[in-house]
This record gives structure tokens, sequence and C-alpha cells, in this order.
């Protein structure tokens, strides 16, 4: 099998997972983005899935995104930056990224804002919450969601797009993407465009479906298992 027909099956799996769970959840699918991690695979491998329809990429390292969206050098892809962010890295994300799904502190908010103004370009942000106060994975505390939210909403070169998270390890993510749900509920209430909920990965896509999820981040059921990262 190519790659080609192996990433066109991979791609077939998750679409048909996302109707059913949408079919289960009583959605349209046509409310649901994928986006397709792309973490560890090449360059040729984003191009691929472009040439099957996915637009949407996400990638969690800087320095591999970066790369990455320089050598595939399509502007019709949508970058969605999804790992930890760092201040010392807005500089660089804001030049590529369309979408930040991972903005957890408020200082990132006027480092990101600087630099998406100093490069000339908007970014769509969202809230990261964090579902399960294990420090080290990154959110904010829940309490702390909508004040962040107004203060993306409120700079100059962000815009709100909603929430994102992560469900804990090893419990069920139901409960979790519930409470997730619930914030993004607040949050579109005092800011009425930004209905993004960023949930669901290649493990628990179906639970975050029922919970309302806009994007689904699935990287290894489209790609397949990620070689071990060398750092
Ligand atoms: C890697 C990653 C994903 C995709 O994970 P899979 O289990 O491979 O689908 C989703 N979200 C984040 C934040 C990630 O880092």
């Amino acid at each position: 099998m190519s790659r080609r027909e192996q990433l066109a099956a991979g791609l077939a799996a998750v679409r048909q997972r996302i109707s059913a769970g949408c079919a289960a959840a009583n959605r349209d699918p046509a409310g649901v983005t994928l986006v397709a991690v792309a973490k560890t695979f090449p360059a040729a491998d984003v191009r691929l899935v472009t040439e099957l329809g996915v637009w949407d990429v996400g990638e969690n390292r800087d320095q591999e995104a970066r790369a990455k969206a320089a050598e595939v050098a399509d502007p019709r892809v949508r970058w969605h930056f999804i790992g930890r962010l760092q201040r010392n890295k807005c500089r660089s994300v804001a030049r590529y990224a369309d979408f930040v799904h991972s903005l957890d502190r408020p200082e990132l908010v006027e480092a990101l804002d600087a630099a998406a103004t100093a490069a000339g370009r908007r970014c769509t942000v969202l809230v990261q919450v964090s579902l399960d106060a294990t420090p080290g994975r990154g959110g904010a505390d829940p309490a702390a969601v909508p004040e962040l939210a107004d203060r993306v909403a409120a700079a100059r070169s962000l815009e709100l797009g909603g929430v994102m998270a992560v469900a804990p390890l090893g419990a069920d993510p139901g409960p979790a993407f519930g409470r997730l749900a619930e914030l993004a509920a607040a949050v579109a209430e005092r800011h009425p465009g930004a209905r993004m909920i960023s949930a669901g990965m290649s493990g628990d896509l179906e639970a975050a479906l029922r919970f309302g999820a806009t994007h689904v981040r699935v990287g290894s059921a489209l790609f397949g298992v990620r070689p071990p990262v060398v750092r």
C-alpha cells in the first residue's frame, strides 16, 4: 500500500467515526472540523492529506511546525498550534499559526498579540482549560477561563475562538468534556462569536462529539503510530 493509500484509509476510518459519533449525538457532521495532527510526520504527509481534502493541520512543537509550514508553503493550509505555548515562542508561532488552541496564561495574550500585530497577521485563539489539575499538561484553571477569554477578545490582532481541552489521563472522558461544554457555553454567552470547542483525539473523539466538540484533533488514527520523539 502506498503512503497515499494508507492515509486515505486512515482518513476514511476517521471520517466514518466522526459521522457515527455525530449520528449518535444527533449532530450534523458539517459542524465538526477534523484537525489532522501531523506532529512527527513529514511535510510530505501533510501534502498528501491536503490532496485528500484536509486543510486543517495541527502541530504541537514550534520548531517542527515552523519548518513544516515553510516546507509545505501552501496558503490554503490552516495551521493549528496545539502544544504548550511559551512566551519566547510566540513570535515564531504567530508567523504561521492561524489558530492557537493552547493559550493558558494572561502573559501569553500580550506576547501573542504583539507578535501577531508585528507580523501583520490575525490569529484565532482558544483558551486551553485544565480538566484534571495535573500540573505540566497545560491549561488554565476553569475559574480563570472567563477573564482570559475577555483578554483575548480585547486584543488587537487576536480573535477569540473558544475553548480547548485534553481529557484527563486514565479516566472516563465524559464528565471532563461535560465540564468543558459548560465553560464553553459561559464563554460563548459573553462572546457570541466564540463557539469553538476543541476536544477529542484518536482515543476519545466520540465522547467529545457527545459534548459538543466542534474541532477534533486526530493524529495516530489518521497518520498511524508516531515514531518516538527524539529531542
Ligand atoms: C498529539 C496530540 C493530539 C492527537 O493525539 P492522537 O491520540 O494521536 O490522536 C491531540 N491533541 C494534542 C494537544 C496533542 O498533543
